[in-house]
């Protein structure tokens, strides 16, 4: 079982020729709206990815926060632990042109109410495998759920993104670690494109540590001296937004699944089933929507 403490925001996203200039109006092509928010979209790819995942999170007393739960919960996820608050549920504005530019202006909303956990959430994080973490919440939420896990010896995995510092409390409480490159960076205060640099210099701060490098895959190091590269599949990428995501929830799963890997083939058998999934996902336009369901990720798995 995974649970998800985190951030839903709902995706309004209009195409354009080109991006506007401040002050400047651009006309635009199609609009769409779609379910996004890092925890949410990970609790989505978990899901998809075949485990039982609850989500922890608020939406607003609107129209998008009624559209945000009902997407989790036609994904399967638990929504026990979803509060709706007095306000506006967490939106992004998204421009995107046809050179596939964007740009992203990211109101949190009820994500920013997110205060407080309950004994409810306390138990589903005491009683899961896995505590999954991104940093779209409030920190100290962040910080309070990583603390409800260990207490309970429940697995903590942190995607520290959108990029910060991290501070010691938190690191000390994480199990498993996962970034992009700039994100490493970030978390490291490491200035290097190295990912061995940045490994060594993650793991003077978390135990175990995961960096996902796009097409060429991932990397993993641990404190124990383990260190493992996984190419990524081959495939035709269409779209790579959300890959992240589908790659961390994956990742979040095969760790509940194998219940705390520790020796290299699991580590690696996570990794690839990982990797399956960010592929997968890159093989679809769109972001949560193009999250993979189970059989897709185990297309594109080696055993
Ligand atoms: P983010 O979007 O968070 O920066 P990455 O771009 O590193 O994350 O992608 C996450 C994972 O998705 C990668 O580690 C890889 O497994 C998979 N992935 C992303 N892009 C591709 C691609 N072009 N081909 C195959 N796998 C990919």
């Amino acid at each position: 079982r995974v649970v998800v403490v985190g951030s839903a925001n709902l995706d309004l996203v209009v195409t354009a020729p080109q991006l506007p200039r401040p002050g400047e109006t651009v006309l635009g092509e199609d609009f769409r709206t779609v379910p996004g928010g890092k925890g949410a979209n990970q609790a989505v790819a978990a899901a998809r990815a075949g485990a039982r995942c609850a989500f922890v999170g608020a939406v607003g007393a609107d129209e998008f926060g009624q559209r945000l739960r009902d997407n989790l919960v036609g994904a399967g996820v638990d929504v026990a632990g979803l509060r709706t608050v007095p306000g506006p549920s967490g939106v992004a504005l998204i421009a995107v042109d046809r050179a596939a530019e964007n740009f992203i202006l990211v109101a949190p909303g009820a994500n920013a109410a997110l205060t407080d956990l309950d004994a409810a959430d306390a138990a589903a994080i005491g009683a899961a495998d896995v505590l999954l973490l991104q940093l779209e919440v409030p920190l100290p939420t962040v910080v309070a759920a990583a603390g409800l896990a260990r207490a309970g010896g429940t697995t903590v995995v942190l995607n520290a993104a959108p990029a910060a510092p991290l501070p010691a409390e938190l690191l000390g409480l994480v199990d498993v670690l996962v970034v992009n490159e700039h994100e490493a960076a970030v978390v490291a205060e490491a200035d290097s494109a190295e990912p061995r640099v940045l490994l060594d210099a993650l793991l003077e701060r978390v135990p175990r540590a995961v960096l996902t490098l796009g097409a060429r895959g991932a990397a993993y190091a641990d404190r124990s001296g383990l260190r493992l590269e996984i190419a990524a599949p081959r495939i035709e990428a269409v779209d790579t937004t959300a890959a992240g995501d589908a790659f961390t929830g994956a990742l979040a799963v095969g760790w509940a699944e194998r219940g705390g890997p520790v020796d290299a083939d699991t580590v690696s058998a996570v990794l690839r089933w990982a990797c399956a999934a960010g592929a997968a996902c890159a093989q679809r336009p769109g972001a949560s929507t193009a999250l993979p369901e189970r059989a897709a990720i185990e297309a594109l798995y080696t055993a």
